[in-house]
């Protein structure tokens, strides 16, 4: 299997806790976590508005769920979409190398700092990441400015 294919059944399984999301009426973004052999730990997605906690993003949700890990150096973060600044501070927290984002169109997050700080970032710019939350957006666009941080 190519990287590539590799990456992306990884991104089907954030992509499926999104859906997820968006059947419960959240924000549709989910993540997973991952070891380097590409075993998942857990995966998440935000639910902001399921559980009523601004704390829990897809990747701090796949993040908390893994339990602890002695080293984040070899975990790869899958995301549904480019992280925002609380996650990718987690990830450079915690020293997680590698990321894999489905799309950064609707919102480019921490992308460019993590690139900088040496996190290997891998966007797939999934069509389909990218319409799940268009739609989103466009039918309810308080509540994805309340996750983005916007007035
Ligand atoms: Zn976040």
């Amino acid at each position: 299997m190519t990287d590539v294919a590799r990456f992306q059944a990884m991104l089907e399984v954030a992509l499926q806790e999104a859906r997820t999301g968006r059947s419960e009426g959240g924000v549709p973004i989910g993540a997973a976590l991952f070891d380097g052999d590409g075993k998942l730990l857990a995966s998440g997605r935000n639910r902001r508005v399921q559980q009523d906690d601004p704390s829990v993003h897809g990747e701090t949700d796949a993040f908390r769920r893994a339990g602890r890990q002695r080293s984040y150096k070899d975990k790869i973060m899958v995301t549904t979409l480019a992280p925002c600044w609380y996650c990718s501070g987690l990830i450079r927290q915690f020293g997680i190398r590698t990321l894999v984002v489905g799309e950064s169109r609707n919102f480019a997050g921490g992308v460019e700092w993590l690139k900088e700080v040496g996190v290997k970032v891998i966007d797939l710019d999934s069509q389909e990441c990218s319409d799940l939350l268009t739609g989103f957006i466009a039918e309810k666009p308080e509540i994805w400015n309340e996750d983005i941080g916007e007035e």
